[in-house]
């Protein structure tokens, strides 16, 4: 495990496209992790603003409102609940109303337990597999896009966190990418990307006109697929070998 990672149980502090989801029209707004690693009996659910399971209550402890964005809303419990059965299982959802917009959320949950696994609009989330200094920058970068010079500079400093925690560390960040798809550790394809987005706001091709929320957004969309591709899909082949893996009694019946 590398010393960034968060312990076993304790994913560091935020939330994919197998497990990101982007929250469209309107840009994401904040990012929190999924919990991996709870304890025996309980259900994979989302992080609160405490870094706490995310559970319905009188309120939701959402870092942010998905609508306006405001930090530590309050989205309090209007009392609408009520329960679905069908493919994604026996859910119960609950319904909250943020206090400074008025937008409405919904939380739903397995029935019968507290713990949110799913949210409306939903909050883009970042798998337990990113390492905690990466994980920051994304959350920053996601919460910034208001500020599009801002949150490219994260949005940089994430890809730059996960590139040198693989070991590139020498030259400027569009050289590190260049020698990520030598070694083949992106392909050619995420090379291209990273070149045809404005991951330095100060890049000269552009100069002297600002940086938009776009181009913010396609840092962040960049970054997101890097942490994806160096981190989450390695995480699910390995778990998926090892649950396909023969049994040994199952061998030894062979
Ligand atoms: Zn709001």
């Amino acid at each position: 495990m590398n010393s960034e990672d968060p312990p076993p149980g304790r994913p560091c502090a935020m939330t994919s496209r197998a497990n990101w989801s982007i929250q469209r029209p309107g840009g994401v707004v904040g990012i929190v992790q999924r919990v991996q690693e709870l304890p025996a009996g309980t259900q994979v659910g989302l992080l609160d603003k405490h870094g706490q399971p995310l559970q319905v209550g009188p309120d939701l402890a959402l870092s942010r409102c998905p609508h306006c964005s405001i930090a530590d809303p309050m989205l309090v419990n209007s009392g609408g609940e009520f329960t679905t059965q069908g493919r994604g299982g026996h859910r119960q959802w609950s319904l909250f109303a943020c206090r400074t917009c008025g937008g409405a959320v919904m939380a739903g949950t397995k029935h019968g337990s507290p713990l949110v696994i799913e949210c409306y609009p939903r909050i883009e989330e970042l798998h337990a597999a990113v390492p905690q200094r990466p994980c920051e920058y994304l959350r920053q970068a996601a919460e910034s896009l208001g500020q599009p010079a801002a949150s490219i500079a994260v949005s940089a400093a994430a890809v730059d966190a996960m590139l040198k925690e693989k070991g590139l560390s020498h030259g400027s960040l569009k050289d590190r990418i260049d020698q990520a798809a030598a070694s083949h550790l992106i392909t050619d394809g995420m090379k291209q990307w990273a070149h045809q987005i404005r991951l330095d706001a100060n890049d000269q091709r552009y100069a002297p006109a600002l940086p938009t929320r776009e181009d913010a957004r396609r840092c962040l969309d960049f970054a997101i697929a890097l942490a994806d591709f160096l981190y989450v899909l390695p995480a699910r082949v390995t778990r998926g070998i090892q649950q396909s893996a023969p049994q040994p009694q199952l061998i030894s019946q062979l």
